[in-house]
């Protein structure tokens, strides 16, 4: 396997080794993709795989690099199950900006929600879908580890904060608030569930793509990183079911990857 930086500022990557053949994905200049074997390979072309998406790209725009070798994943502690993680960082870009949109739109009007929950591992994930099965009570979610899109970098909980307290009523004059944070978000992108209130998630994207590790373009290394370490750390310890093929396989070295 051989890893390629691409060196034009946009540059297709395409079902088959041929100017006219359709558009997979588009990769910015100085993302990072890895090659893959290719029976009949066509001169020009190299068949390579980015985001768990493989096709063919126009050689002469990409840079061969020394660094042949996918860099381990380290394995962090154990995640605290408990503990929410509010750190923006781990959401992809689309999502990431997107909330902190929607938290300003809100916020103007006098409207006081905050991130209650950003990325959350499939450790937790487990932990609070075992809730009202396994454990002691309410079910709070339908979503088991690796399918909620908290997984993936690409949801988040906005809860009303008042008064130094979280608040999940809906009761009289806030009740408004809660239609405004559904209307809001989906005028920035983000989808909501009829079943989880404070959920926003990115729309257009199907949990079927996640689960075959097929993540949304754009991605950034703390995106990135977040990701792959979830899924390090889950599979060094076990857990089923192993997450989506994709993010751990063939990662590259992170200072490579585009940003
Ligand atoms: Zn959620």
């Amino acid at each position: 396997m051989a890893i390629y930086r691409v060196t034009a500022s946009l540059l297709h990557l395409r079902t088959s080794a041929d100017r006219a053949s359709n558009s997979l994905a588009i990769m910015k200049a100085g993302t990072i993709i890895s090659g893959t074997a290719d029976d009949s390979p066509t001169p020009g072309w190299t068949r390579g795989r980015w985001n768990g998406i493989e096709g063919y790209a126009a050689s002469q725009f990409l840079e061969r690099l020394a660094a042949l070798d996918p860099v381990p994943v380290t394995v962090g502690p154990p995640v605290n199950v408990d503990r929410r993680d509010v750190d923006m960082a781990k959401l992809h870009p689309i999502v990431r900006d997107s909330v902190a949109q929607l938290l300003r739109v809100l916020n103007d009007k006098a409207m006081p929600f905050r991130v209650f929950e950003a990325y959350r591992a499939p450790e937790r994930q487990r932990h609070l879908h075992a809730q009202g099965r396994s454990r002691p009570g309410m079910i709070i979610t339908r979503a088991r580890a690796w399918e909620s899109y908290h997984q993936y970098g690409l949801a988040a909980d906005i809860v009303l904060f008042v008064e130094g307290k979280w608040s999940w009523d809906t009761s009289g004059a806030r009740a408004a608030m809660w239609k405004e944070l559904q209307v809001a978000a989906a005028s920035l992108g983000l989808e909501t569930l009829s079943f989880e209130r404070p959920h926003v998630q990115l729309k257009g994207v199907a949990l079927s793509q996640l689960l075959a590790g097929r993540m949304p373009d754009g991605g950034d290394v703390s995106w990135f990183n977040a990701l792959s370490e979830a899924a390090a750390r889950w599979t060094a310890a076990g857990g089923s079911p192993p997450p989506p093929s994709g993010l751990l396989a063939e990662r590259p070295p992170l200072d490579q990857l585009a940003s």
